[in-house]
């Protein structure tokens, strides 16, 4: 995907403050931060949402959800956290790669989140 802004910053074309990454999967720092903590993991291939995906692609999901725990402790949340994945127009997914974000912090992120 030539045009993703995601494939892009998994190739390394666009930069980002990497927390981690292997083979499959990349976290870094959200650009426009909703909480102290504010990641985004993603997976390296090219995936546009959670509305596309197929059983092939359960390996990096999983993947992507058993390093959450420990990347919010190492990032300063280590109480706790929310996952979010927006998926299409009612979700209100702004970028077309599939990705997670992991907020929280020193404080309860609240009932809700008014934006992710
Ligand atoms: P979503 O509404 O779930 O598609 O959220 C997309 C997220 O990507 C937003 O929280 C943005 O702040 C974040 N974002 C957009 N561009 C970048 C970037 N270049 N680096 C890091 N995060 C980004
Ligand atoms: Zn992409």
């Amino acid at each position: 995907m030539d045009d993703c802004l995601f494939c892009k910053i998994a190739r390394g074309e666009i930069p980002a403050r990497k927390v981690y990454e292997d083979n499959d999967v990349l976290a870094f720092h959200d650009i426009n931060p909703a909480r102290p903590v504010h990641l985004l993991v993603i997976p390296k291939r090219h995936i546009t949402s959670l509305a596309t995906v197929s059983e092939s692609d359960a390996p990096v999901l999983g993947k992507m959800l058993v390093i959450a725990d420990r990347l919010a402790r190492e990032q300063g949340s280590p109480d706790g956290f929310r996952v979010i994945i927006n998926t299409g127009r009612i979700g209100h997914q702004e970028v077309q790669h599939l990705h997670v974000h992991i907020v929280g912090g020193p404080d309860p992120v609240g009932p809700m989140l008014k934006r992710i």
